[in-house]
């Protein structure tokens, strides 16, 4: 039976909103900070800049709309995850400063529900954790040594615990469910609604946000647009993934495309069927990256990784829609919860989100020219972006505090290969997750050889 095509429009977009501004650069305008981008980690350095100190005059320029990018987009899970693995990091700055990192995307779970609450954002924000279900023998045995792993860290059962088949099922009843691992300090929230409500607060501290207009180029005290070139001591460049297009980013990171669908609102029955009560997010323990969340509309939200890297770090609208990919994300979330088979798929969309070579995101400040940035979270940028954020602003203010010593601040990442090296072994890594799943599902053995490629070629 062939599949009907899912509709490309983005989920998220689907909200009232009343908060249409219209602000413009006037020729007399003159800023102290200029900011480029205004996706979660331009809005939040804004918002904390004007906290530590309310007399900087801050504009944000935004070649689109406010939450056009990657946080306009994702899959609203504001994680505990980093990118990057405890021991990576221990191994270059100690097991203590590994902690004090993990620890403080903890600290940011908590901060962002406090501010979003105190500051009246409506963005669907529950902290019902973070569910993966292990489906075989061979995800089983990857989480109990995750789960070694963590303890070896300090984080014991307070942070994430091992659940058997039953308790899973309390959950969330997924097929061929053998048990789970449960996040407990993991949220999940509506992407765009964060966007927007942050913008109207940022705003409203006096932040000026423009959009429709394209950062040409950028350098000390210096931002280029198509009109005329300003003038700020401070510039702060939070682009993610569309860093590659500045001459001076192109390397830095590589455009990775992650695609989702959503379906229609589900009835109580089926959702009787599935679980979810509590609204935790959820994927699996395969090899290629999955993630979902029960909406506060009652659908289900689901994406994946997949989508092919397109030569050169190329990014383009066209790149957004995949219908192979939400076809194949269709097939996994029925696979998982076959009560779906006949349920409508209303909404698929993509985007690009920025991975470094290392697979550690930075945030960086330089006091003698004025130059910062952050960004480079791979997929788990909701809640690191607060987190870079607020250390970007006490960079700025000179503040020396417990986030501004943390071990992404001032990290260099080494710079990605050219092509076509780049092209050949980035599409080789979607290929061999894949691979790996497949032969653990025919063998039901791991699939230790393929990992151990891609870790090679990941340096992960
Ligand atoms: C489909 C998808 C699903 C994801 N799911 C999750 C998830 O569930 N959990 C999670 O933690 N992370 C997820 N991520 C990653 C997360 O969304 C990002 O890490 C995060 O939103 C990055 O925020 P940002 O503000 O740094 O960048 P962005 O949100 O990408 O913002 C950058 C902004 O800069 C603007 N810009 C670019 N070039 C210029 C220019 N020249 N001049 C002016 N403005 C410019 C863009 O228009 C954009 O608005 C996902 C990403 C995608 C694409």
């Amino acid at each position: 039976m062939a599949l009907s095509v899912i509709p490309e429009k983005c989920l998220w977009n689907e909200i009232d909103r009343d908060d249409f501004v219209v602000q413009k650069l006037e020729q007399t305008d003159e800023f102290d900070v200029l900011i480029i981008g205004a996706g979660y980690t331009g809005l939040w350095s804004a918002y904390y800049l004007h906290l530590n100190d309310p007399s900087l005059k801050i504009a944000i320029i935004e070649k689109n709309t406010v939450g056009y990018g990657a946080s306009g987009r994702n899959g609203g899970w504001c994680s505990t995850i980093m990118p990057m693995s405890l021991d990576s990091i221990a191994k270059g700055h100690g097991r203590d400063q590994a902690v004090a990192m993990q620890n403080a995307i903890f600290a940011t779970l908590d901060e962002i529900k406090t501010r979003t609450t105190s500051l009246g954002i409506d963005c669907d924000f529950v902290q019902g954790g973070s569910i993966e279900v292990l489906r075989s023998e061979n995800q089983f045995v990857r989480a109990e040594n995750r789960v070694r792993h963590l303890r070896q860290y300090g984080y014991g059962d307070d942070f994430y615990q091992l659940l058997d088949r039953d308790e899973t099922l309390n959950m969330l009843r997924a097929n061929n469910t053998l048990g789970g691992l449960f996040d407990k300090r993991s949220a999940v929230l509506h992407p765009k609604k964060l966007c927007i409500g942050l913008a109207a607060v940022v705003r409203a501290q006096g932040t000026k946000i423009i959009e429709n207009l394209d950062v040409l180029a950028y350098s000390a005290g210096q931002v280029e647009t198509r009109h005329r070139t300003y003038k700020a001591n401070i510039v702060l460049r939070t682009t993610e993934a569309f860093s590659v297009n500045f001459s001076q980013d192109k390397r830095t990171v590589i455009p990775l495309y992650s695609m989702m669908v959503a379906t229609e609102p589900l009835t109580a029955d089926v959702w009787s069927e599935i679980g979810l009560q509590g609204r935790p997010t959820f994927n699996d323990g395969r090899n290629m990256i999955i993630y979902g969340q029960r909406t506060a509309d009652h659908r289900l939200a689901f994406g994946g990784r997949g989508a092919p890297y397109h030569f050169g770090s190329k990014i383009s609208t066209t790149f957004d829609f995949n219908q192979n990919v939400a076809q194949r994300l269709r097939s996994t979330l029925i696979d998982l919860f076959p009560i779906l088979e006949r349920t409508e798929f209303t909404h698929h969309w993509g985007g690009p989100l920025a991975a470094p070579r290392d697979w550690t995101f930075n945030i960086s400040y330089n006091p003698a020219t004025g130059l910062g940035s952050a960004g480079g979270y791979v997929g788990d940028g909701v809640a690191t972006s607060n987190l870079a954020g607020r250390t970007l602003a006490d960079l700025v203010c000179n503040k020396s505090t417990e986030i501004t010593r943390l071990p992404s601040v001032n990290h260099t990442s080494k710079k990605w290969e050219l092509e076509p090296v780049r092209y050949a072994a980035v599409n080789s890594l979607t290929k061999l997750a894949m691979l790996a799943d497949w032969r653990e599902d025919k063998t039901g053995r791991p699939a230790t050889l393929i990992n151990g490629i891609i870790n090679k070629i990941s340096g992960g």
